[in-house]
């Protein structure tokens, strides 16, 4: 009786936590790929009331979308959106788009729908038009032609006959991302704390192996910050490029659909030439933050460009010493850049070439902040501890944050007013971040390749404990 009484209780508990899931309408969408890979066809069929309009997230869909029905009614795009009318209960719609690959030789932006050999990658927001309300569940289903893949940001379901499922709609729909399509051999790669989905387009055998042993190896080396890699599942797309420096030309983070980083790289260069190269790291690190507006590029992009250097050489990437001068050379640079120009106004401006000023100055603001935050609570906290804390209270949020206000919450986590404290400073002075003076404080001293350790500095034990990754403690 008891046990029973116990059971049913159980029953209704858990009917009451499930009970808002269930009620939430789960609409299905079927893409069919034409083997030229330029035209989609997608069924759409809503669970309950169909949405009063759908909304896609490129300026060009509406451009690309060849025709849109539901049974005989056509339906034409009003202005950016796509107003359905009245229509029936659990109702299906028909649209074909016909993709637009881009005619640029070079990518230099994010998302976009471009042909790399047999495969194209396309922007999601240039084919799916979806329900505009924040946290509509939508499951996608793909009809692939016979030995193309897909590779997509969302949450992967395993569905009947082998086939991908996939469920979308947990992000905002005007956050882009992309999907690629053909003929490559999707991998999914496990690194503490997350599942790497990664597609290689368009590289022999041998070099898909490197690459994602490179992937790999650079995701264990980000797992160092605090233990785990920072976001449960990663969509990781490589492509060649033609032309562009280093051996990863161009390289971004993308959020919409789930997070995802999608690489340009130079398929000519050597291996070593990736393991030693900062781009990668700097890409993953970008996810040890939520969703950051695009006008605080000091805060977005000075934590990555911070962490690269450290997180390389606590994977072994680099030396401790490289992973200093690397730093040192990058404040340098910042520093020549723009001189007349303030953090405030720099940070205006980093469209317009003075990034590398943004990117080093906001990096030195966060080597400063790790310093002093690990001094100021005897090493029992780091930067990583609060990127750490700032993961599970606020990673999971679908929606852009302020610097502001992360800026806030990383005090209030730690207790502490070091960052806004250090924020409000720098803000407030016309000039670079001190960097030199941190330099000294923790006793390194750089000349030219050769780098010194002085063991007596104020500073000493911070510095050698924020290149080691035994320094952070499990929690
Ligand atoms: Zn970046």
């Amino acid at each position: 009786m008891t046990r029973l009484l116990l059971a049913s209780l159980v029953t209704v508990a858990a009917a009451l936590l499930y009970a808002p899931v269930q009620a939430a309408s789960v609409h299905r969408y079927e893409v069919s790929v034409d083997p030229s890979l330029e035209r989609v066809a997608v069924r759409a069929c809503f669970d309950g009331n169909a949405p009063e309009a759908l909304v896609a997230e490129s300026d060009g869909a509406r451009f690309y979308l060849e025709s849109m029905r539901i049974g005989e009614r056509l339906i034409e795009p009003a202005g950016d959106k796509v107003i359905l009318g009245a229509t029936g209960v659990n109702t299906c719609l028909d649209y074909q788009v016909k993709l637009q690959p881009s005619q640029t030789n070079v990518q230099a932006g994010g998302p976009e729908t471009r042909r790399i050999g047999r495969n194209m990658l396309t922007s999601i927001g240039d084919w799916l038009w979806r329900p505009q309300e924040p946290g509509a569940a939508i499951e996608l289903t793909f009809r692939l032609p016979s030995g193309v893949e897909v590779s997509a940001p969302w949450q992967r379901k395993t569905g009947s006959e082998g086939r991908p499922v996939f469920l979308a709609g947990a992000t905002p729909y005007n956050w882009p991302g992309i999907v690629a399509f053909g003929h490559f051999t999707p991998r999914d790669i496990e690194v503490p704390g997350a599942v790497l989905h990664v597609a290689v387009l368009n590289a022999p055998e041998a070099r898909q192996a490197q690459l994602e042993k490179w992937i790999e190896n650079t995701a264990r080396n980000v797992t160092l910050l605090y233990g785990r890699f920072p976001v449960a599942s990663l969509q990781v797309v490589v492509a060649p490029t033609p032309r562009g420096r280093g051996p990863v030309p161009w390289a971004y983070v993308a959020r919409g659909g789930g997070p995802a980083v999608h690489l340009f790289i130079n398929m000519a260069r050597p291996a070593e030439d990736f393991e030693r190269d900062w781009s990668l790291t700097h890409e993953m690190s970008h996810l040890f933050l939520p969703y950051v507006v695009s006008r605080d590029a000091w805060l977005y992009e000075g934590i990555p460009t911070y962490l690269q250097n450290v997180l390389m050489a606590r994977g072994g990437a680099i030396s401790v010493e490289q992973a200093w001068q690397r730093m040192r050379s990058g404040f340098q640079s910042g520093e020549r850049t723009a001189p007349e120009l303030n953090l405030a106004r720099a940070n205006e401006r980093v469209a317009n070439g003075v990034y590398l000023r943004v990117y080093w100055a906001g990096a030195a603001m966060m080597l400063d902040a790790d310093l002093r935050l690990r001094e100021q609570t005897g090493g029992k906290q780091s930067l990583g501890g609060a990127l750490e804390q700032l993961s599970y209270c606020c990673a999971a949020e679908a929606r852009r944050w302020s610097a502001q206000e992360i800026i806030a919450r990383l005090d209030e986590l730690t207790g502490t007013s070091i960052f806004g404290d250090l924020v409000r400073a720098q803000f407030e002075s016309n000039g670079y971040p001190d960097y030199e003076a941190v330099f000294k404080r923790a006793g390194i001293k750089v000349e030219g390749m050769q780098v010194e350790f002085d063991a007596a500095a104020p500073w000493a034990a911070e510095r050698d404990a924020l290149m080691r990754s035994s320094a952070v403690a499990p929690r």
